[in-house]
């Protein structure tokens, strides 16, 4: 079935709503590459996409797999609805952090269509086993080994250093927005609240994600004084999605617990740091401990969770071994 008739917006020449400085951007790497590269085959056109199946919905809208018909490549299809001026500044945001990220740590968007509706849809690369939550989900949510953990912290930590060093936050990390691959790659996605800032403290704090991963500065501002470290608040999400895939659940909540926001906002703001079972290693308690400190000073950064023990004591083949190994089991029970 032939997806939409649509005109293609010019991704490379979209407005950029807010200005990156170029210093802290660098260069796609077009100017120096061989000329095959300078001249890849030509992009597809919405109407050359098949529609083959809802890999996911969003707040956004929803996510489709798509197959271009002349090439047979596979792609996902974000579909953006733009009816209101703050969602069309939203997804002006999303658009201008794909065009600049340029990371095999980041989901790649290859072209920006418009809609005859009005809507815009984003090509991405597929990530062919999908999230971290539905590979949790898939596994009857059945905790993860620590060697795989340290594998995915270690990618997702490359990622954010990636985007923290052009000074861009996520601020909607959790295990929905992180997309895996079957070579065993994990990818940060879903731009659709991230923000280039252009000091280390974000004066402009707005409630914005996934309130059940947000840092407590950023789920109760006023207690903070109204400004938060932006980049911190991303370490505090990480620690969350990390200890999730350990334990299998939400931390700060029992297992299948309904939350709502006052249940929230004690778990997030007041409770002390989730229990763990005895066989988690001294590494992994250490590890967690740094990124969910509720006093975002105290957070240890990106950086400096790289050199963690949990991520560099480990044999890098051996725990990328153990996460392959942990998809290829999903594989086979799909
Ligand atoms: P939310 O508001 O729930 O975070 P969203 O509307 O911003 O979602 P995304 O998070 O980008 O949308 O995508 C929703 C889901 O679609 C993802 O969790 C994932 O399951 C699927 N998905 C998105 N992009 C891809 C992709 N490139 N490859 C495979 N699956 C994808
Ligand atoms: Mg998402």
């Amino acid at each position: 079935m032939a997806v939409i008739r649509e005109r293609r917006l010019p991704y490379q020449t979209l407005t950029l709503e807010l200005p990156i400085p170029t210093s802290t951007i660098a260069a796609r790497p077009l100017d120096c590459c061989p000329p095959s590269v300078l001249n890849p085959p030509p992009r597809p056109f919405l109407s050359d996409l098949d529609k083959i199946k809802i890999l996911g919905h969003g707040n956004s809208g929803n996510v489709y797999l798509v197959r271009h018909r002349l090439t047979g490549v596979l792609y996902a299809l974000k579909t953006l609805s733009a009816n209101e001026s703050i969602r069309r500044r939203q997804i002006s945001r999303e658009i201008d952090i794909h065009r600049f990220a340029d990371s095999p740590t980041i989901v790649r968007c290859d072209d920006v269509f418009s809609t005859p509706s009005g809507d815009i849809a984003l090509l991405l690369e597929y990530m062919d086993i999908g999230s971290l939550e539905s590979l949790l989900h898939a596994r009857g949510r059945r905790p993860f080994t620590e060697a795989a953990i340290a594998a995915i912290s270690r990618q997702v930590l490359l990622g954010l250093s990636y985007l923290h060093s052009h000074q861009i936050v996520h601020r909607d990390i959790k295990p929905g927005n992180l997309l895996v691959n079957a070579a065993g790659e994990i990818k940060i996605a879903d731009f659709g609240v991230s923000k280039i800032i252009h000091q280390s403290f974000d004066t402009c704090v707005s409630y914005v994600g996934t309130s059940a991963y947000m840092s407590p500065e950023r789920f109760d501002p006023e207690s903070y004084g109204g400004n938060y470290d932006a980049f911190a608040a991303d370490v505090w999400s990480l620690g969350l999605t990390v200890l999730e895939l350990r334990l299998g659940h939400f931390p700060l909540l029992s297992p299948g617990q309904r939350p709502d926001w006052a249940t929230l906002m004690c778990a997030i703001c007041f409770s002390e740091m989730p229990e763990m079972p005895d066989t988690v290693s001294g590494d992994f308690r250490d590890f967690i401990s740094r990124c969910l400190q509720k006093e975002s000073r105290k957070r240890w950064t990106v950086e400096q969770l790289l050199a963690h023990p949990f991520v560099v004591n480990r044999d890098q083949t051996q725990s990328g071994r153990a996460f392959c190994e942990l998809i290829s089991s999903f594989r086979t029970t799909e």
